[in-house]
């Protein structure tokens, strides 16, 4: 067997890990749940465990490294994470360095949708670009920058944060501290929150809203072009920034895209002469939840390749 990396790819409700091989084969999988309220050790015992396991099984000589993606951002140059909402006991923590002191391997720290975004490009929808852009509709919507095949990180790591990037002036008030932001505007929170608002229902999912919209209700109807729309100003915005040749979406919304690609499509048309004028393709990404499991196994054998 040639080398394979192992990547891991840590959510709120799940803690999953992989390893795979330089051609982007999945060797092996583990798949467990977060255990979130056990707090930072136990987590970060059950990731090196994880990891630990897999390299048993597959042996230690032909592991070409570990690459982690985390949610919140990432300070590269230090390893640690801040702004993580969900968890809160990583604050600052130097979580890289821990985990390359209980492994006695080296490690690479990556925001989770940077990692997905680079799986894309690796594995995924992306594979026959070097630039992309990837956004994940989820609780939140996150964002992940892919220019000449690598991540951009900005300074300090915190580029590419493009659920935060403002849709609709004065719009709703995100915890970021500014209003408006996409993903109060476009993600599968963001859809249920609306349905509250109008009074289609309270408790209703993105996939309850979708159900209602493919049966004809006008009020899901709306939700979906508010949300395209939304989707559209970023996506015109980011074209008009970039001109990529590819915009990638994934997500638990993604299933009602003929509900609000319309309206996205109109926005972009409207929006950017980028779009209007060079070859841009928005299509679904294809690796699903395995996207950040492929990009963080992807950094080991990319950090090699070119330091
Ligand atoms: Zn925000």
């Amino acid at each position: 067997m040639g080398e394979y990396s192992i990547g891991v790819d840590l959510g709120g409700t799940n803690l999953r890990a992989a390893a795979v091989d330089d051609h982007g084969v999945m060797l092996e999988k583990i798949s467990g749940s977060t255990q979130l309220r056990a707090g930072r050790d136990a987590v970060i015992a059950d990731m090196v465990d994880s990891i630990e396991a897999l390299r048993a099984r597959l042996g230690e000589h032909s592991l070409a490294g570990v690459g982690v993606g985390v949610p919140g951002f990432i300070l590269m140059d230090k390893g640690v994470i801040v702004g993580s909402n969900n968890m809160p006991e990583f604050e600052h923590y130097p979580v890289r360095d821990d985990i390359e002191r209980r492994l006695g391997a080296k490690v690479i720290l990556e925001n989770d949708a940077n990692a997905a975004a680079l799986g894309e490009k690796w594995m995924g929808a992306g594979r026959d670009v070097d630039d992309l852009v990837l956004l994940t509709l989820g609780t939140g919507i996150g964002g992940g920058i892919i220019i000449g095949g690598r991540v951009l990180h900005g300074t300090v790591g915190m580029a590419g944060e493009l659920g935060h990037l403002t849709v609709v002036p004065n719009g709703n008030p995100c915890g970021c501290g500014n209003t408006g932001c996409l993903e109060k505007h476009a993600s599968a929170t963001a859809i249920s929150a609306m349905a509250r608002l109008i009074g289609l229902g309270h408790d209703l999912t993105a996939e309850d809203v979708h159900k209602l919209a493919v049966g004809g209700d006008e009020k899901a109807k709306m939700i979906f072009r508010s949300m395209g729309e939304a989707l559209g100003v970023a996506l015109a915005n980011l074209m008009n920034i970039f001109n990529f040749p590819l915009y990638l979406l994934s997500g638990g919304p993604l299933p009602a895209w003929d509900c609000f690609a319309p309206a996205m499509l109109a926005e972009v048309q409207r929006r950017s002469f980028t779009y209007r004028n060079a070859p841009t393709r928005i299509e679904k990404a294809t690796l699903g939840n395995e996207a950040g499991l492929y990009g963080a196994a992807y950094l080991p054998f990319q950090g090699r390749v070119s330091g």
